[in-house]
């Protein structure tokens, strides 16, 4: 089976198309500046040179059009008809609480996605476009929502709810929801298998450290907490976001420094996290370049980002009452041996123990503790657009 993977945001599109006998990627790509000047599409065939396609796209159902004509274009294509696609999995960013799994998406599925807008309103509009853009296109293939929401539904009740009132909840669905789940699944899923357990006799917590972060608690394979909350602004310390502060600071830099909103809400998404505690970089890779210079703030951006980390981990450790595994992924998790062993200095107290020699490593994975640990501490790096395609052809092949 040949399973298309999706992931639209506003003005971008990524694909992967597998192919499922083996699990393996015939061609990825991006098309960027969807509806702005210069878009184009980025080609990718396996074990080829990348191809750039320049070409003027108003929407995504042009993007889309144009990537399947890369698909099946004579010289780079890796399909020779649309109807080799059986099935599209599309990344859906916010599930609510409609969905706590992946659906054949359908007219009532639709209108669910539709009905949780409120929830991600830059995220969803983008995945509703690319999804009713395929749907025109490949009116016969199995189209399948995956949702970044959909693992953290079995959160329990106290550690999804905020305190606030509780009218808020049932009301205008204000609680935590938590992200990246299928990132946060198929590491605990690889972590358990690396360790030849079972996902059902393990607590595992897996740190996904990107531009965006977050950590996550996996009892016996089951999401019971993770740092994302409402939005994807709680938590970590990331890239560009605040993460966890103290609410009253929105209302004070509106009320004493005036600032409206918007930029407030700029300030918070993309104006903080390592960013702006630095005033260098967003790039963990450029941040920790000067600090490795002596630059005092660039050095401080990496401590408090590490250090939220450390207290994520020992919270989730107490929150499980223990802990077996601990997996490290994404960008930063994968390639910056200097942070994990930073992170892991301070674990030693749960029995987690890092070894230098084995931790000398990027993007692979690997299993970095000492022989001596009783806590496993993994490199893992996570392929969210496998797992979105082995959830996409489980659900085509039932359909
Ligand atoms: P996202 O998908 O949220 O954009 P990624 O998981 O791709 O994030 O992570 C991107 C981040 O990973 C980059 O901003 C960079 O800071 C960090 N990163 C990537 N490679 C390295 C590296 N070799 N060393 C340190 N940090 C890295």
């Amino acid at each position: 089976m040949k399973v298309l993977v999706i992931n639209c945001g506003s003005s971008s599109l990524k694909y992967q198309l597998f192919n499922m006998e083996t699990e393996s990627v015939l061609a990825k790509g991006l098309v960027e500046r969807i509806g702005l000047d210069g878009s184009a599409l980025i080609h990718t065939v396996t074990g080829k040179e990348k191809v750039r396609l320049e070409r003027d796209l108003d929407n995504h159902k042009q993007a889309i059009a144009l990537v399947l004509e890369a698909l099946t274009d004579p010289e780079h294509g890796v399909i020779s008809s649309f109807a080799d696609i059986e099935a599209i999995g599309h990344r859906v960013v916010h599930g609510g609480e409609t969905f706590s799994g992946s659906v054949k998406i359908d007219r009532e599925v639709m209108a669910a996605l539709r009905s949780n807008i409120d929830l991600a309103p830059l995220h969803n509009p983008p995945n509703i476009m690319g999804i009713e853009a395929c749907t025109e296109i490949l009116p016969n293939a199995v189209q399948v929502g995956v949702f970044d929401t959909a693992f953290h539904q079995t959160m329990p009740d106290y550690a999804f709810i905020y305190g606030l009132p509780y009218e808020l909840y049932k009301k205008h669905g204000i609680r935590r929801y938590g992200f990246h789940g299928t990132s946060h699944q198929y590491v605990a899923q690889r972590a358990a298998s690396l360790c030849g357990k079972s996902l059902d006799e393990v607590k595992i917590i897996t740190c996904h450290l990107g531009n965006g972060a977050s950590i996550t608690a996996v009892d016996r394979g089951k999401s019971v907490d993770t740092s994302m909350g409402f939005t994807p602004l709680e938590g970590l310390i990331m890239g560009t976001r605040s993460g966890d502060i103290d609410p009253a600071i929105p209302f004070y830099l509106m009320k004493q420094l005036n600032m409206s909103y918007d930029e407030v809400n700029d300030l918070l998404n993309k104006r903080s996290g390592v960013l702006g505690i630095s005033g260098v970089s967003s790039d963990f890779r450029d941040i920790e370049e000067a600090a490795d210079r002596g630059d005092q703030r660039a050095q401080l951006a990496l401590r408090a980002f590490c250090y939220r980390v450390i207290k994520y981990i020992g919270a989730y450790a107490a929150a499980m009452n223990g802990v077996d595994i601990i997996a490290f992924t994404a960008g930063l998790g994968e390639n910056s041996p200097p942070a994990r062993a930073e992170i892991c200095k301070s674990l030693t107290f749960l029995g987690a123990e890092i070894d230098e020699q084995k931790n000398n490593i990027r993007g692979k994975e690997a299993d970095i503790s000492a022989d001596t640990s009783r806590v496993r501490i993994l490199l893992i790096p996570t392929n969210e657009e496998l797992m979105i395609a082995r959830e996409t052809k489980a659900i085509a092949a039932n359909a």
